[in-house]
């Protein structure tokens, strides 16, 4: 898959990861904010927003969807979807749901919130893996275009 078919904003409102969450910009901390605030997830009617896809509903400014944590990382998983046989492990196990999926099918990485912790690339269970962690600086293409040929099982 070359790197044009890649869309890194795949299943993304126009707000998500909009504002950068890092310490010194004024952000309250926990234990800063005045007892019994209310911040509201979404803005306006929320009725029935369990059923919304996420890139449809109308995420607030207090929900962390519209924050990116991409400056966090130092190393990125890169998706390669000629080799994914959509188990979903991934899925399952991303602890930031940061695995974008629709139908049973893996899509891409919602780069916004990943924070690099590679529990998706350990749990793939491909051969080579569909996903394997670069350099947050290397090209998507150049790492797509290097990725490992299948390991054969070595004889005993
Ligand atoms: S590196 Fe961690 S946070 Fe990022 S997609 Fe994989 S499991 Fe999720
Ligand atoms: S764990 Fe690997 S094979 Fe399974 S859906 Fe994710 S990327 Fe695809």
């Amino acid at each position: 898959m070359s790197v044009e078919q890649q869309d890194l904003n795949l299943l993304a409102n126009d707000n998500r990861g909009e504002s950068q969450l890092e310490a010194g910009f004024d952000l309250l901390g926990w234990d800063e904010v005045t007892q019994g605030s209310v911040l509201p997830s979404f803005d306006g009617d929320a009725t029935g927003i369990a059923n919304k896809k996420a890139e449809e509903r109308a995420y607030s400014g207090y929900n962390s969807y519209t924050a990116t944590v991409a400056s966090w990382r130092v190393v990125k998983p890169v998706f390669n979807i000629d080799v994914c046989i959509d188990c979903q492990n991934c899925w399952v196990w991303c602890p930031d749901s940061s695995i974008l999926s629709r139908d049973k099918q893996m899509l891409g990485i919602d780069y916004d919130h990943c924070k690099g912790c590679e529990v998706c690339v350990e749990v793939c269970p491909t051969n080579p893996k569909s996903l394997l962690m670069f350099s947050e600086y290397e090209d998507i293409g150049d790492a797509l275009a290097s990725w490992p040929e299948k390991q054969k099982k070595e004889k005993k």
